[in-house]
């Protein structure tokens, strides 16, 4: 999508554009949250680390730690938009959960600690919330953190963790009181990958990849000051980081660029007669909804910026944004395999693939969104629920 920016949006999109065309890293562009190759890593640290001393990512923080002090939400869309549009890495991680969570709940020393190790990509987050027996309804959450001394000792399992394998640090929910209702037994924690007793272990996505992880934590032991906020706030402090989460899956991955790009192979594909696909009506019709769709998500989710920024952003406009964003692009990939038929089977590593494989990834990844930050099925109850004041 293209905005009509204002001087200030403007300035910054060209020093965005400057930046990318000075520091552009030989890095891949990964479709959403993939974890980038370890021989990639110092790379991927370097290059975020370099948004963030340019003010491009983290603008909008407190200016004593790093930030221009303007916050204004309409820069870190147009940061994404500019990052997909010149194919380069966003940054991967769940930093952006961590700041926003600190900013609102992080004592002083959790601040000075962390915020300026995120801002030079040193620390690489994850988040240690689903388990085995917890993903939709998070807060049956079973893993425990029991206080022993100053400190305490962590014990249970999580699943799902995303970058696991190559996090220095993890957002964690833990029960801290075994006997409070099922929400408000729980706190938020953050945890060294590498201290002892903690086991990471990979688990293979249906790409192939392993992209998450299984995370064994075993009588791990947190020093004082691992809690963030007091304890039993750790579900407001899941909430509040998960509204962050949904807002921001439509701009990982856009479904627009996905739909160009088809529109294209459609151009220069025929068919088994001869025909080329685009001179088919049912194939152009087909890809006019693909991309009207694509271009009402990008709109709704610029409309969420903009009431962000208004300070009026309503819950559950998330949800919506999220829901809309993963089933338009599940559309136009399963619309890619349609079209392409068994070329679109073909692999990267297959010298037939079209477009280098892009589509066999992309189909597969997709369905992944569907279930991310909250499957389809919970977010439409969450729309039913609060949006439209429907009964539980
Ligand atoms: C690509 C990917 C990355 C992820 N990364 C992370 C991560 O980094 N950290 C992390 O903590 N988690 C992560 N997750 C986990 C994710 O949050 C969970 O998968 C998700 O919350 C669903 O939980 P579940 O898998 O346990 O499914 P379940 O909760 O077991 O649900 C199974 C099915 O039942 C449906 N269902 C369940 N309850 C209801 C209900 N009340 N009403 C209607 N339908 C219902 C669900 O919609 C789903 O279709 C990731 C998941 C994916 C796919």
């Amino acid at each position: 999508m293209r905005l009509a920016p204002t001087d200030e949006i403007r300035e910054f999109q060209l020093a965005v554009r400057a930046h990318i065309a000075t520091h552009r890293p030989d890095l891949p562009r990964l479709p959403g949250t993939r974890s980038p190759d370890s021989v990639d890593l110092p790379a991927y640290r370097a290059w975020c680390g370099s948004l963030f001393s340019a003010g491009l990512m983290g603008s909008d923080w407190p200016v004593e730690w790093g930030g221009s002090g303007v916050t204004n939400p309409l820069r870190d869309f147009v940061l994404d938009e500019e990052l997909a549009a010149a194919q380069v890495p966003r940054a991967i991680g769940a930093w952006n959960l961590v700041c926003g969570t600190l900013f609102e709940y992080g004592s002083e020393r959790q601040k000075a600690t962390h915020l300026p190790r995120i801002r030079s990509f040193d620390d690489l987050w994850c988040q240690l919330f689903s388990e085995p027996e917890a993903g939709s309804d998070l807060a049956a959450l079973r893993t425990t953190a029991r206080v022993d001394g100053d400190g305490w000792i962590v014990h249970g399992q999580k699943v799902w963790t995303t970058h696991a394998h190559i996090a220095d640090l993890g957002f964690l929910l833990a029960r801290t009181d075994p006997l409070a209702s099922k929400h408000a037994g729980i706190s938020a924690f953050i945890v060294d990958m590498s201290a002892p007793g903690v086991t990471v272990r990979p688990l293979r996505d249906i790409t192939g990849a392993s992209d998450f992880n299984e995370v064994f934590l075993d009588d791990v032991r947190l020093p004082a000051g691992a809690m963030i906020g007091a304890p039993g706030q750790g579900w407001e402090i899941a909430r509040s980081a998960l509204a962050r989460e949904r807002s921001h899956s439509v701009r990982e991955d856009p479904v627009v660029a996905k739909v160009e790009r088809l529109v294209g192979i459609a151009g220069r594909t025929a068919d088994s007669t001869g025909t080329t696909l685009a001179d088919r009506r049912d194939v152009r019709q087909r890809l006019g909804q693909l991309y009207a769709r694509a271009r009402a998500t990008d709109l709704l989710g610029f409309e969420g910026v903009l009431r962000e920024a208004s300070g009026a952003d309503r819950s559950y406009d998330a949800p919506v944004v999220k829901l809309m964003f993963s089933e338009a692009n599940l559309d136009a990939v399963t619309y890619a395999a349609e079209l392409l038929g068994e070329q679109a089977v073909h692999g990267e590593d297959d010298p037939q693939a079209p477009d280098d494989g892009y589509w066999q990834k992309a189909w597969l990844f997709a369905r992944g969104y569907t279930i991310s930050a909250g499957s389809n099925e919970i977010l439409r109850n969450l729309v039913a629920e609060r949006g439209l004041g429907l009964p539980r």
